[in-house]
């Protein structure tokens, strides 16, 4: 690959050379994944290397915001991918959720700020989206009491899930199982 080649995958930021080569910045002394989301940096400011061992040999620090230290080859759309498939998981407790995420080795503010680069939307909206499509399907499907729905998909009690359907859907639970619910729930 020319000098060339790699100077358009880092002024694009474009994550399919992530792991192929990392650039180095000499201003700032930091080395990073052709995708870093950061500043781009001047051209002549700009070294290349193979391997994020060859920039830290010649004097480089890993960059924090594209972990350019991560050993394991993870583009940045393969991690949000990760945590996307986890989430649609584990979407109905906190503590599973945080056990999972703390098991991709990621740090908390890093996993949000992938995953909102990657889907345009935060972790917790999408949890919340999750949330209440399970809520809608539990409640038109099943014949489960509220209580439980609201257990069920993460709510702590009964009042926050009524607060957090009525919010979202404009109707109660009771009243959306009213409307929608099928043949048990009459
Ligand atoms: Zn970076």
């Amino acid at each position: 690959m020319t000098q060339e080649e790699m100077w358009k995958a880092v002024s694009e930021n474009d994550a399919s050379y992530d792991g192929i080569f990392f650039y180095a910045v000499k201003s700032t002394g930091i080395y990073c994944r052709p995708s870093c989301k950061s500043k781009n940096p001047k051209r002549e400011n700009v070294s290349f290397f193979n391997t994020a061992e060859q920039a830290i040999a010649a004097g480089f620090s890993p960059c924090k915001r594209c972990r350019s230290d991560l050993s394991e080859y993870q583009p940045i759309k393969e991690i949000a991918e990760k945590v996307k498939k986890l989430l649609d998981e584990s979407f109905r407790g906190d503590d599973e959720i945080n056990k999972e995420l703390q098991q991709l080795g990621l740090s908390h503010r890093r996993m949000v700020q992938i995953f909102k680069d990657e889907y345009g939307i935060t972790v917790y909206e999408y949890i919340k989206k999750l949330r209440l499509k399970e809520a809608k399907r539990l409640l038109s499907e099943t014949n489960d009491k509220i209580i439980d729905i609201a257990y069920a998909i993460g709510f702590e009690g009964l009042s926050s899930f009524y607060r957090f359907f009525k919010i979202n859907t404009g109707l109660s639970p009771a009243a959306y199982r009213s409307e929608y619910g099928n043949k048990y729930n009459s």
